[in-house]
């Protein structure tokens, strides 16, 4: 992995830009806040893949329009960005299997996404968490410890 220092908002900016037609097309709100997070060593192009995939899915629970906020934030000692959909949900059953390879519910997905992006977490020492419920949409939290060598 190439890490280096880096401001986490300019990459996730990055990524929200790259969404942002799709889901305006789609009548999906994207919505920024970002909070302030001090530079720290990352590697940019992972990172963005990794809150791409997250987003992305939001995206894709969306199809009938909805919203989903991104925000980044700092809390004990960690940077913190969490995506939230208002989308239909995660069945209890399949919140334990999202993460695995080639689990998927869509008709062509590669169930794919959510595996590499906890690697690339994980490979940052850090931590991806999701917290959803059918009808409550969905809350991912991605927390990145500022202070890896
Ligand atoms: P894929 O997108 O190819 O299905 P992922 O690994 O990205 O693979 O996601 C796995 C599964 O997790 C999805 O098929 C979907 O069932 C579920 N999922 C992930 N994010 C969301 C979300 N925001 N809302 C509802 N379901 C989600
Ligand atoms: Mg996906």
């Amino acid at each position: 992995a190439e890490f280096r220092e880096c401001d986490l908002n300019r990459l996730v900016n990055d990524t929200v830009l790259l969404l942002r037609r799709p889901c305006e097309k789609q009548q999906v709100q994207l919505l920024l806040d970002e909070g302030e997070v001090p530079p720290f060593r990352l590697d940019p192009e992972k990172i963005k893949q990794a809150v791409l995939n997250i987003i992305r899915n939001a995206q894709q629970a969306l199809p009938q329009g909805g919203r989903i906020e991104v925000r980044t934030a700092v809390r004990d000692g960690h940077a913190v960005i969490e995506i939230r959909d208002d989308g239909p949900g995660i069945v209890p059953e399949d919140l334990p299997l999202i993460f695995e390879p080639f689990f998927t519910r869509k008709g062509a997905g590669t169930g794919l996404g959510l595996s590499i992006t906890q690697r690339i977490i994980e490979e940052h020492q850090g931590r991806v968490q999701v917290e959803s419920a059918p009808g409550e949409g969905t809350r991912f939290t991605v927390e990145l410890p500022l202070d890896v060598p």
